[in-house]
């Protein structure tokens, strides 16, 4: 059986649900199993949800309404386009204005309270997936096919971490197998809401923005799928991201480790904790282009290759580095741990660690948005050392990325790191730090945000991983 998720640009109207739906079809007669299908919310949809719930929170009246009659609008578009049924798509129609209602009389109660709280936010967040997967479900019978739209709240049980649940992997199984294998062996698609989850008292959660991959690879390992099917805008996990290097190329595998420092490190292609749950129980992954279904994508597994040495390079943003300096610091004991220890107290978590070459420091580099919070943590934890000027400095630096250059057969290749750098300098690009592998797949550094594409670019072409021919060489 295979589990099959379509982003948002893939199910972004009616024309694209049904396109999914022939997909599908198609699938379930060339394997003769009736596959499992996870959709996002229609493209763009999530972002103005949560913009509706946030400008209520502060106070604004109308810009929720505008947006909830937008909504309303661009999924009944589709619903014209995607039901054949006039029977079907008033049903449908009914059904996506009474969850718009529930929507508005929510986001009319956050402008009431002027307060938005991480479950509400999950609550709102989650409204696209569940319209969407009722019309994928209705495009679906639209093409012939059997099909039914099912809230993954009824499935993926999570802890309460709003915003960034867990799954809870031995409720989840016996739940999603309970529900969906008896759809498919009755040859129904059981057409599954991404992103979403509820806790164990059945609150709804969202596994964190860009997550229906994840909720793929979830519901893979519990269904133990024989493969999961990431159907995507792209030909498949590319050298580099096609909105920054023109000549990017597709790759046509990676195994599960680089995927991971990949999506990591900033690709948006995957959601970083996609590999996790199908790398455990060996479970290939594909990614595909919704548009070009006859391409053959991207496979990941768990076959580690070193060729070519370099798989992808990728990048990472709106980060600060911290350092911790002082002239003193190697007579403060266990320095190192207490600065890490009070950066996870405040519940910041630090990228990479970073060597820094002048003078006695830590550096660190987490979310600029963290920045704040993880100094206070610092600077109290050393403020005696700091007051008796064993430490001089605890302070940040905005506005840097971190670059990744991954590839399995790299760091046993000698002479890499020094062409890396001299792209960089060839490109009058300064390196701000160099990091410590965070695994033995990458090679990471860190520079100004400014030049953060110009370095992806001239690592890309000093490496030649736009040209298959260069690869096969072994450059
Ligand atoms: P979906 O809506 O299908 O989940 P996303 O927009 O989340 O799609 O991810 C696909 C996009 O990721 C591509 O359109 C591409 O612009 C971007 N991307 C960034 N880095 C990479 C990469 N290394 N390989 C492929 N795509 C990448
Ligand atoms: N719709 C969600 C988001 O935009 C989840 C996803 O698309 O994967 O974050
Ligand atoms: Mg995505």
């Amino acid at each position: 059986m295979i589990v099959n998720k379509f982003g948002g640009t893939s199910v972004g109207s009616g024309e694209r649900m049904i396109n999914v739906a022939h997909i599908i079809q198609r699938e379930q007669t060339d394997t003769d199993t009736t596959p499992v299908v996870i959709v996002s919310a229609m493209s763009g949809v999530t972002n103005a949800l949560r913009q509706a719930a946030r400008t209520a929170a502060g106070g604004d009246p109308t810009t929720f309404r505008t947006i909830r009659q937008e909504l309303q609008r661009r999924h009944q578009e589709a619903i014209a386009v995607c039901t054949a049924d006039a029977v079907e798509a008033t049903n449908l129609a009914a059904e996506i204005t009474a969850l718009l209602d529930w929507l508005e009389t929510l986001c009319q109660s956050i402008y009431t309270l002027g307060e938005l709280t991480p479950r509400g936010l999950d609550a709102v967040s989650g409204l696209g997936e569940r319209l969407s997967a009722r019309l994928v479900a209705a495009a679906m019978r639209g093409a012939g096919m059997s099909a039914e739209a099912v809230e993954a709240s009824e499935l993926i049980v999570t802890d309460g971490v709003f915003g960034s649940a867990s799954p809870l992997m031995e409720q989840t199984a016996a739940k999603s197998r309970a529900r969906l294998h008896p759809l498919c062996e009755a040859g129904t698609v059981p057409v599954v809401t991404g992103f979403i989850g509820a806790t164990e008292d059945g609150v709804l959660t969202t596994l964190g923005r860009g997550s229906s991959d994840y909720s793929a690879t979830i519901l893979g390992n519990c269904l133990q799928a024989d493969e999961v099917w990431i159907w995507t805008d792209v030909n498949g996990v590319m050298t580099a991201d096609p909105r920054i290097v023109s000549n990017a190329r597709t790759l046509d595998t990676i195994s599960y480790g680089e995927v991971a420092e990949l999506s990591f490190f900033g690709a948006k292609v995957l959601h970083p904790r996609t590999i996790q749950p199908v790398a455990e129980l060996n479970i290939p992954v594909r990614v595909l282009n919704s548009l070009e279904p006859d391409n053959p994508g991207t496979i990941i597994c768990g076959e580690i290759s070193s060729e070519p040495l370099i798989k992808g390079i990728t990048a990472i943003r709106d980060l600060s580095i911290i350092t911790v300096a002082g002239v003193g610091m190697q007579g403060v004991p266990g320095v190192a741990g207490r600065v890490f220890s009070s950066v996870a107290t405040s519940g910041t978590s630090i990228l990479m660690i970073t060597q820094s070459s002048s003078e006695q420091a830590i550096c660190f580099v987490v979310r600029t948005d963290e920045t704040e919070s993880a100094l206070e943590h610092v600077r109290a934890e050393l403020e005696l050392e700091l007051m008796r000027g064993d430490l001089q400095r605890v302070d940040s630096q905005d506005n840097v990325s971190i670059i990744a250059i991954v590839g399995a057969g790299m760091l046993g290749h000698p002479g890499i790191a020094s062409r890396v750098f001299g792209a960089l300098a060839y490109d009058g690009i300064n390196i701000l730090s160099i990091a410590q592998g965070s695994s033995e797949y990458n090679l990471s550094l860190v520079v100004a945000e400014e030049h953060v594409d110009d370095s992806v670019r001239a690592i890309h072409r000093q490496f030649e991983l736009g040209d298959p021919d260069a690869q096969e060489r072994g450059i």
